[in-house]
C-alpha cells in the first residue's frame, strides 16, 4: 500500500548510485534542476570494478572529484600488461609514455570508497540523494505527463514521486531495459566470473608503477586479472565462459583453484599471499540494450549495456554516459523536448566509441590473437592501441587498427584451420 496523498515532484529522477546514476544526478542538478538520487543498499556498499581507465579523468574533473582522488589513498594505475598462456610477460603499456598529461595516470580504487564518494558529490551539488530506498514500480506517463515511481525505504512505508525524466542508472539490474523487453544479451560473450581479495601478493618495488595485469591461463580457456589496491590488497579475479564453468563441476573455490593451477605466474604472485575475503560469483553480465531512450527516460552506465571485464572499460562507460545524458537532460528540459530523439541525442557517437571497444574485446577472445604478435607485425599501431587501452574511443583515429588487426586475425585463424 502506497502512503502519502501528495507524491514529492521532481524534476529527474536517478535510480540507482552507482557512477552512472551519481554521475548523471550531479550534474543534472548541477545545471539546476530538482534532482532525486535513489539507491536500494545502504552506502557505502560493495561493488566489483577496481579498475579505472585514464580517459574516467575528463568526468572527474568536470564533477570536481580530483582533488579528492588524489587525496585518498587510492593506488595509483599507470598502465595494462598481458601475460600470454606460455607464461610471458608482455612489455606493459605504460599510459604517461603515450600521453604525459597527469591524466595518463588513474587509480585501482575500492569502489565502497569510490562510488560513496560520487553520492556524497551529488549531494553536494544538490540531489536529493537517499539510500536504502528501492524504486519497486515505475508507471510511464503519456507523452508531456510526468512518470509515477513507487520508492520503497528500507524501513518506512512506500511513498511516490513524479518525475520529468527517469534516469535509470540500475547497473545489471537494468530496470527498464527488463521491463520493456530492451536486453540483448551478447551469444559470443557469456562469461562467468570468481573473485576475491587477496592480503601479501606481489607488488611492484617501492616508487615503481602498479598496473592491471591481464593473465591467460596455459590453455588460454580463461584469464586473470591482477588489481594492486590501497594497503596491501590485490583483486584477483577469474573469467571464463559460463558455459566452461557450469561443466566444470565444484564449488566456486574449487573452480578458482583448479585454474590457478593453470596460471603459474599468478601461483608465483599469490605465493605468500593470504585469501582474506569470500569469492564472489558473477556470470552473464555482458549485453546490450536494442532502445537507449524514450519519451522522458535514459539509460546509462551498465543499465544501457556492458560488455566485459577485460579492458576495466566499464566504469568509465558508466561516467561517460552519465554525463552526456545529463546534457542532453538538460537541454531536454531548456527546450521542453524530452523525446527519446532529443534524450538519446549523444548515444549514436557514445555507441562508435562502445564498438571499438567491443571489437578489441572479440580481439583478445579469438583464441591465436596476442598483443605481442600483434605489435610485432604492426608496430605502427602502439599509439592507436594504447589510446583504445586509455578510453580513448571517441571521436579520434584509434579504430584505424582494425583495418589491419581484422584482416590479420583472419589470416591466423586460416592457418590453424590449415594445420
Ligand atoms: C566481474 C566484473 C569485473 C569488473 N571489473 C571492472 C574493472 O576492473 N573496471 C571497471 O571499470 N569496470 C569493471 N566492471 C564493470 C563495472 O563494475 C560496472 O560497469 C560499473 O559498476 C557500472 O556502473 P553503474 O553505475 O552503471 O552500475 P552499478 O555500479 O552496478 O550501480 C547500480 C546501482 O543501482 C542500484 N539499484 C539497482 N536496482 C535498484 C532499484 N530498483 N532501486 C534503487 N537502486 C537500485 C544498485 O544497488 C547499484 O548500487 C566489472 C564488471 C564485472 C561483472
Amino acid at each position: 500500500m502506497v502512503t502519502s496523498s501528495d507524491p514529492l515532484t521532481v524534476d529527474c529522477v536517478c535510480i540507482g548510485a552507482g557512477p552512472a546514476g551519481s554521475t548523471t544526478a550531479a550534474l543534472v542538478a548541477q545545471h539546476g534542476w530538482k534532482t532525486l538520487l535513489v539507491e536500494r543498499d545502504p552506502m557505502p556498499r560493495f561493488h566489483v570494478g577496481e579498475s579505472l581507465m585514464p580517459e574516467t579523468y575528463w568526468t572527474l574533473e568536470r564533477l570536481g572529484v580530483v582533488d579528492e582522488l588524489r587525496r585518498r589513498a587510492f593506488t595509483r594505475k599507470q598502465g595494462v600488461q598481458f601475460v600470454t598462456q606460455q607464461g610471458k610477460e608482455t612489455r606493459p603499456f605504460f599510459f604517461r609514455q603515450h600521453d604525459d598529461r597527469e591524466s595518463s595516470i588513474t587509480w585501482h580504487v575500492e569502489r565502497a570508497d569510490f562510488d560513496q564518494m560520487l553520492f556524497e558529490n551529488a549531494q553536494r551539488l544538490g540531489a536529493d540523494c537517499r539510500d536504502r530506498t528501492r524504486v519497486t514500480d515505475i508507471h510511464f506517463g503519456e507523452p508531456g505527463e510526468p512518470h509515477l515511481l513507487t520508492l520503497k525505504p528500507a524501513d518506512g512505508e512506500p511513498y511516490e514521486v513524479r518525475a520529468r525524466v527517469v534516469v535509470d542508472a540500475t547497473g545489471q539490474q537494468a530496470m527498464i531495459a527488463n521491463r520493456l523487453g530492451l536486453r540483448e544479451n551478447y551469444a559470443d560473450l557469456q562469461k562467468a566470473a570468481i573473485w576475491g581479495y587477496y592480503r601479501g601478493g606481489a607488488r611492484m618495488p617501492d616508487g615503481e608503477a602498479e598496473l592491471t595485469t591481464i593473465m591467460n591461463t596455459s590453455d588460454k580457456d580463461s584469464w586473470f586479472w591482477y588489481i594492486p589496491m590501497s594497503g596491501d590488497t590485490v583483486s584477483v579475479g577469474l573469467v571464463s565462459d559460463s558455459d566452461r564453468m557450469k561443466r566444470t563441476r565444484g564449488t566456486a573455490e574449487e573452480i578458482f583453484q583448479q585454474e590457478l593451477a593453470n596460471c603459474p605466474v599468478l601461483q608465483q604472485r599469490l605465493e605468500h599471499a593470504e585469501l582474506v575475503s569470500e569469492l564472489r560469483v558473477a556470470k552473464e553480465f555482458s549485453y546490450s540494450t536494442r532502445e537507449h531512450a524514450g519519451e522522458g527516460w535514459v539509460l546509462v552506465g551498465d543499465a544501457y549495456g556492458f560488455i566485459d571485464p577485460i579492458y576495466s572499460s566499464g566504469v568509465y562507460l558508466a561516467l561517460k554516459s552519465g554525463e552526456l545524458a545529463a546534457d542532453a537532460i538538460d537541454e531536454g528540459f531548456r527546450s521542453s523536448d524530452l523525446s527519446a530523439g532529443q534524450l538519446a541525442k549523444w548515444c549514436p557517437d557514445f555507441e562508435q566509441g562502445v564498438d571499438l571497444i567491443r571489437r578489441l574485446v572479440r580481439a583478445f577472445y579469438t583464441r591465436p590473437f596476442s598483443f605481442g604478435g600483434f605489435m610485432k607485425e604492426h608496430p605502427q599501431h602502439q599509439s592507436n592501441l594504447t589510446d583504445l587501452l586509455i578510453g580513448r574511443v571517441f571521436g579520434n583515429e584509434a579504430g584505424d587498427i582494425f583495418d589491419d588487426m581484422d584482416p590479420w586475425i583472419r589470416q591466423l585463424l586460416m592457418s590453424e584451420s590449415v594445420e
